[in-house]
């Protein structure tokens, strides 16, 4: 039987630069010693309190559905944050409670794209935005970006492209560069969607992972609350990247329609896991702020490592988990670096192509191995960088 052309498609075909992930992968699984900073997942778990509460709230009863948009109590907790967050007012109507910000993502370009509808997304990129957005049945076409501008889209580029498409993807602080987007370059983007009616999904998981500059959320900006999706999520913020749990807040018309869809994939998100993710988010700041304390330590582990030397170059880091280096200066392509550094020196790092064309020649590091390993890591990643420069 034949499957649709959708489903089939969701990755694009060929390989999608996670092959050194996956070998990573497999020699931990054989009994091999690998410093793993791949992928954006803390080296804490989630707070046993937390824990203890959505063991609570299950033994409490609430195993049961649980209401498809998200509980109401919830639902207010996140406007409220948000309407804190950002001076925008937000109520409960706003938000729509998603089973991780992925399938936020996915849902999002379902309500901006009817099938075979352009949506926009800036490369580099979160690894799933392309697929997320075929998955969704519309066509994703990169903006691709130039590490001399930071990996900032040149705003000529996105206004060509923008009266064809529906909607614009970014993410801010971004993975993979770790940039910040400043409220300049927010209201360039904002303006163009403004003029080419376009839907604006801003991606802002890392939204608590910030260390140099302001996070500013672009549905603050005038006149974008009406256009504006935005993606949370609690994996980063709360370490609760397997509880699956994030919202969409968006114009209360929107997430109706949202919830309408909910109802007929999810189904929602487990009552328990909502109640511990409202007993996490009242937990406040201070929370979240020791949650992200260890990737600032670690990007200045970076920092202080990368002074002595010119082979290995940072993206000036300013949020998120990761910091991207480039690596052009030893001849190496991205691809080529981070197999033959895992082959010889076991470690694991993540290839630029993985994450589109315009991070060829970079490296993305996670930053998610305890300090002294990851200081450690750094130290051989360099010398391995100098000595087998072409
Ligand atoms: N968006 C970005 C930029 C990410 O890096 C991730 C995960 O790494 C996600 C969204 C999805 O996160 P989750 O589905 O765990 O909320």
């Amino acid at each position: 039987m034949n499957l649709s052309t959708r489903i089939t498609n969701i990755t694009g075909g060929g390989s999608d630069g996670w092959d050194v992930f996956y070998k990573a992968r497999r020699m931990i699984a054989a009994g091999t010693q690998v410093a793993e900073l791949t992928i954006g997942e803390h080296d804490i778990r989630t707070a046993p309190d937390i824990l203890k509460n959505m063991h609570q709230a299950a033994l409490g009863g609430h195993t049961g559905y649980a209401a498809v948009p998200g509980t109401l109590s919830l639902r207010k907790t996140v406007a409220d944050r948000i309407a804190a967050r950002t001076g925008v007012p937000t109520t409960a109507d706003n938000i729509l409670i998603t089973p991780g910000g992925q399938a936020a993502l996915f849902a999002a370009h379902i309500a901006a794209c009817d099938p075979g509808d352009t949506a926009l997304y800036i490369d580099p990129y979160y690894a799933t935005y392309p697929g997320t957005i075929r998955g969704a049945g519309a066509m994703p076409r990169a903006i691709v970006t130039d590490p001399a501008q930071n990996f900032v889209p040149n705003m000529d580029v996105l206004a060509k492209a923008a009266p064809a498409a529906k909607s614009l993807l970014i993410n801010t602080p971004n993975n993979p560069t770790g940039f910040i987007y400043n409220q300049h370059i927010l209201e360039q983007i904002s303006g163009i969607c403004r003029t080419h009616n376009l839907w604006l999904i801003s991606d802002e998981v890392y939204d608590t992972q910030i260390w140099d500059g302001t996070h500013i959320s672009p549905r603050q900006l005038p006149d974008m609350a009406n256009r504006t999706l935005v993606i949370g999520s609690m994996s980063k913020s709360h370490a609760m990247t397997g509880s699956r749990i994030g919202w969409i807040c968006g114009p209360a018309a929107a997430i109706s329609h949202l919830a309408n869809l909910a109802t007929h994939t999810t189904y929602g998100v487990p009552g328990y896991i909502q109640d511990a993710a409202e007993y996490a988010l009242q937990q406040g700041a201070a929370l979240e702020a020791e949650i992200a304390a260890p990737f600032n330590r670690r990007r200045q582990i970076t920092m202080d490592a990368l002074k002595a030397q010119n082979m290995v170059k940072a993206i000036p880091a300013q949020g998120a988990m990761y910091v991207m280096l480039d690596i052009r200066a030893t001849g190496l392509s991205g691809i080529n670096f981070a197999n033959t550094l895992l082959d010889t020196e076991h470690i694991a790092v993540m290839p630029g192509e993985s994450f589109g064309q315009a991070a060829a020649g970079h490296v993305r590091v996670a930053m998610t191995i305890d300090d002294d390993r990851y200081a450690s890591a750094l130290q051989k990643l360099i010398t391995f960088a100098q000595t087998n420069a072409a």
